[in-house]
């Protein structure tokens, strides 16, 4: 099972968190098998936007270039009532990213630009295959695989990756409980196009009236997701949606004049707020829905879990190539990410019943709040910060607890994003950004010193081999000193970052302590 065409680790689902975990590991050179159970990829547009921090993954992935070409950057959110437009709201202040705005794109275009990244890594993804049962023991997983053609096939690797959605086989075979609750409302969804009411089409829309919500997002060439809700009550039950309804829905509670033709997707849904009890039970995992779901409010379900793939990618690299302490590094990730998909599900429930509350005291309290709130930028930039996924802290676990002290929300602190800035590439004289290096498959040191004294690392850092890149910062790359600030150090001392860009470690001066107990844990080969 060694080498680079067998498979380690067998991911089940290739959504946008399949896919995203099968290109890291490939990044890692870890042989990987992607299976699914639908003959072809999904054709629906579902998530609309991808976030900062996910566009950070995917230069990770060497992919954003493809989606900042075709991706639309969104302009403001727009909200209203009847006639009224309550406040407009720039989008993309404050975020401090690399790419400091949302993206729009279709789901099932990501998937393609995932799918064609993974492919020229050399791995397809195997189609009408869908998994049916799983065993494990202390070294490996053994999952049996129905083919379409009836054919059972039984596969053994050292790890499995349930990526395999919200009714996931992999969470229900490993017994994992999917805590939570469903809302009681169906939702109604359409992609459309309109005509009339003059809208812009980098524009989000949040609208109220009579008593009901219109959320309408632009997308692809003069596509419109709109959803509306039926109400508990709504003698249409589960009815399929039709484009009747949602006209009506957009008559009585959007902005005026609005004419809906071309439908291209009418659905409805309901919305679960759940979280899986675990995200590992021995040799398997989950991500994505699978580990997660919530209200599509915020639009963050599929950003989730592009970043739990990024996180527990690279855990899993180097677990199977025998560098560091494997359960640390493993028990990780349930300890960093499940604690975020709580904060993600809980602020998405809060937004969704904010903005689809239909009584007279939520609309009351929601026109104020958008009326003075709305319209004092240091309240939306925080809500877009949030949004952005890009100021999170991993407050638990046993690897950011190896990088000391208490944890902090201020950027750069162990357990934070790393930021991107710009250095003088010293080969070219020319200015260049910090990001694209701190997304290599390895970790990066950053170590900040006076160049006419440049720091010995003393060989603390070479157990650590070629997983670690060495890059100096000092005056020459530095001239103005704006990295040094950005990383909130104001003489010499280093920071170590992770492959999925995460603070690992810092110190000052020349204590390479906390560095040399990060390389032993982490980086140096484990001993057998
Ligand atoms: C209407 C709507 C709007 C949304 N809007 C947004 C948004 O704006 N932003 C956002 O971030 N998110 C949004 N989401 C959520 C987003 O679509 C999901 O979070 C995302 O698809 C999750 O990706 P995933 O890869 O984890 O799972 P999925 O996309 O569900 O992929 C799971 C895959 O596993 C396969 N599979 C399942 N069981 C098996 C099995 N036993 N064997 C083999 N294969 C199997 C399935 O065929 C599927 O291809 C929206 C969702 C909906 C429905």
């Amino acid at each position: 099972m060694s080498g680079e065409n067998s498979a380690e680790v067998l991911i089940v689902g290739a959504g946008p968190t399949g896919l995203s975990l099968a290109i890291t590991l490939r990044r890692f050179g870890i042989g990987v098998r992607i299976v699914d159970r639908n003959p072809q990829a999904s054709t629906v547009s579902k998530a609309l936007a991808l976030w900062s921090a996910s566009l950070e993954a995917l230069q990770g992935m060497g992919v954003v270039d493809r989606f900042m070409r075709e991706g639309q950057r969104l302009h403001a959110l727009c909200v209203g009532e009847g006639d009224r437009r309550l406040a407009t709201l720039a989008v993309g202040e404050g975020i401090d990213s690399a790419f400091p705005f949302p993206l729009l794109l279709p789901q099932s275009r990501t998937e393609e630009l995932l799918a064609a990244r993974l492919s020229e890594l050399g791995i397809a993804i195997e189609r009408n295959v869908e998994l049916v049962g799983v065993t494990q023991d202390a070294s490996s997983v053994t999952a049996t695989l129905r083919h379409a053609d009836g054919r059972s096939e039984t596969v053994t690797t050292k790890y499995l990756a349930g990526c395999d959605g919200a009714r996931s086989a992999v969470r229900q075979l490993t017994e994992i409980a999917f805590e939570g609750y469903t809302e009681p409302q169906t939702f109604l969804l359409a992609d459309v196009k309109i005509d009339g009411g003059d809208l812009d089409h980098r524009s989000i829309y949040l609208w109220w009236h009579n008593g009901g919500t219109i959320a309408m997002f632009p997308f692809g060439q003069e596509v419109w997701r709109i959803f509306s809700m039926r109400g508990p009550d709504s003698p249409k039950g589960d009815e399929p949606a039709t484009l009747d309804e949602i006209q009506h829905c957009v008559d009585h509670y959007g902005p005026h004049g609005l004419s809906l033709r071309e439908p291209s997707w009418l659905s409805i849904f309901r919305i679960n707020e759940r979280l899986a009890a675990r995200y590992r039970l021995g040799r398997c995992f989950i991500a994505g829905d699978a580990a997660h779901i919530h209200s599509p409010a915020g639009g963050q379900g599929m950003n989730t879990g592009i970043q739990d793939a990024v996180n527990l990618g690279w855990k899993l690299a180097y677990s199977l190539k025998g560098i560091g302490n494997t359960e640390l590094l493993l028990d990780s990730y349930e300890a960093e990410r499940r604690p975020i998909a709580r904060s993600v599900i809980d602020a998405a429930a809060q937004k969704q019943h904010l903005s689809f509350g239909a009584s007279k005291l939520t609309s009351m309290v929601r026109n104020m709040a958008v009326s003075i709130f709305g319209n004092i930028p240091a309240v939306h930039r925080k809500l877009q910060v949030e949004l952005s996924e890009t100021e999170f802290v991993y407050h638990d676990g046993p690897l950011v607890a190896l990088g000391g002290g208490q944890r902090s929300r201020k950027r750069t602190e162990v357990g934070t994003r790393a930021r991107d800035v710009s250095i003088l590439d010293t080969a070219t004289g020319k200015d260049t950004n910090l990001w694209p290096y701190l997304c290599e498959a390895r970790h990066s040191l950053l170590v900040f010193q006076d160049e006419t004294q440049p720091t010995k690392l003393n060989g603390v850092a070479d157990a650590a081999g070629n997983r670690l890149q060495v890059l100096p910062i000092d005056g020459r790359r530095d001239p103005t000193g704006k990295v040094r600030k950005r990383y909130r150090l104001d003489g010499p001392g280093w920071v170590l970052v992770r492959p999925d860009q995460i603070v690992a470690a810092r110190g000052v001066g020349d204590d390479f302590s906390g560095l040399g107990a990060y390389v032993a844990e982490v980086m140096q080969p484990a001993s057998r």
